[in-house]
């Protein structure tokens, strides 16, 4: 065993150390090479083969070259981590400097912003919010109101009976005898609002669940021109000042005369357009002079006082505000639609 035969070894090795990129490489190296198992124990334990006067020069030399396989081990095992780090820190950077998303906060259902903006200008108009149940009795939903079991008109509606004599009201107008019962014999002036349900084909223009708002105005004086009058404001507040509106005789079981009410078309001014199908006139509401059966239900002498009711779809007033088509993107909830109307 010569001395030189290590450092062609030693060569060798500082070599395949150079080549090492990465921990793992370097690890492996070390276990070929400097481990107790490794070449250059190996080269440490051939001393006894080496002739007897030269044991100890190359005992040095081999220590020597073990030294410096080591130092450098350690030297590229400094760099390969400080590269690693270099690496990681460059992966990990935050750029601090870069503008932050937008933080999107809620807002209100657009069906909640109309059913708001329809309340206001009623509240403007001295009407107050009066509430009735959801669930209701088929008396109050039909019978006061002048439909009696197996009247025909119940066919306007396909309703949602929770058992024989308990429906979910189908429209708000149970609210009329409510009202009149609590917050009469005195004039009654009041806007129902809230959520009905109808067992019908989920379509563009229907759902089984929507919000009505009724109005009811009941007193001495009341006539059919304030009707008249009172919707005629309520369209000009909603659609513009120069909104017109035309009554049409109609068939309602609780009111006598019944009209229905359309505006002239948001989209053409009643040129005719696809959206009002070339009439010029989009259906607005319901209304009527309260039948005296239903005020006499609600506790008044049909002699004395009068009333006037309507009903309006909120949807419906949704829909021609925004001149939107499909009833159903209301309530699929999709952000995309909803955003806009924040
Ligand atoms: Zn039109």
């Amino acid at each position: 065993m010569e001395l030189s035969q290590v450092e062609q070894y030693a060569t060798g090795a500082h070599a395949s150390l150079a080549t090492c990129d990465s921990l793992e490489a370097l690890a492996s190296w070390h276990q070929q090479h400097l481990a107790k198992a490794g070449e250059l124990t190996a080269f440490k334990k051939s001393v006894g083969k080496v002739a007897p006067e030269e044991r100890k020069a190359f005992g040095m030399g081999v220590n020597q070259i073990a030294g410096k396989l080591e130092a450098a081990f350690k030297q590229k095992t400094t760099e390969l981590k400080d590269a690693e780090l270099a690496l990681r820190l460059a992966s990990e950077n935050i750029d601090v400097s870069l503008p932050a998303r937008p933080h999107r906060v809620g807002g209100y259902h657009p069906l909640t912003l109309m059913l708001r903006e329809i309340c206001g200008v009623f509240r403007d108009m001295g009407f107050t919010v009066y509430e009735s149940p959801h669930v209701e009795l088929d008396e109050m939903s039909f019978q006061l109101l002048n439909i009696p079991k197996h009247h025909p008109a119940r066919d306007m509606q396909d309703t949602f009976f929770v058992s024989e004599d308990v429906v979910m009201r189908p429209h708000t107008s149970p609210g009329q005898i409510r009202a009149m019962r609590e917050l009469g014999p005195g004039p009654v002036q009041v806007i129902l609002p809230g959520m009905c349900y109808r067992n019908e084909d989920i379509s563009a223009r229907s759902e089984i669940q929507f919000h009505q708002v009724e109005g009811v105005l009941v007193g001495e004086h009341v006539r059919f021109s304030d009707l008249k009058g009172i919707l005629l404001n309520f369209a000009r507040r909603l659609f513009g000042p120069d909104q017109a509106i035309k009554m049409r005789g109609s068939y309602f079981p609780f009111t006598e005369p019944s009209v229905e009410v359309d505006i002239k078309c948001t989209l053409c001014h009643g040129e005719g357009c696809r959206i009002c199908k070339h009439t010029g006139w989009l259906e607005l509401l319901g209304a009527g002079l309260m039948h005296p059966v239903v005020l006499k239900n609600g506790g008044y002498d049909p002699t004395k006082v009068r009333g006037i009711a309507f009903g309006l779809g909120v949807a419906r007033l949704a829909l021609l505000r925004h001149q939107i088509e499909d009833i159903r993107l209301f309530f699929q909830n999709d952000c995309r639609f909803l955003s806009q109307f924040q």
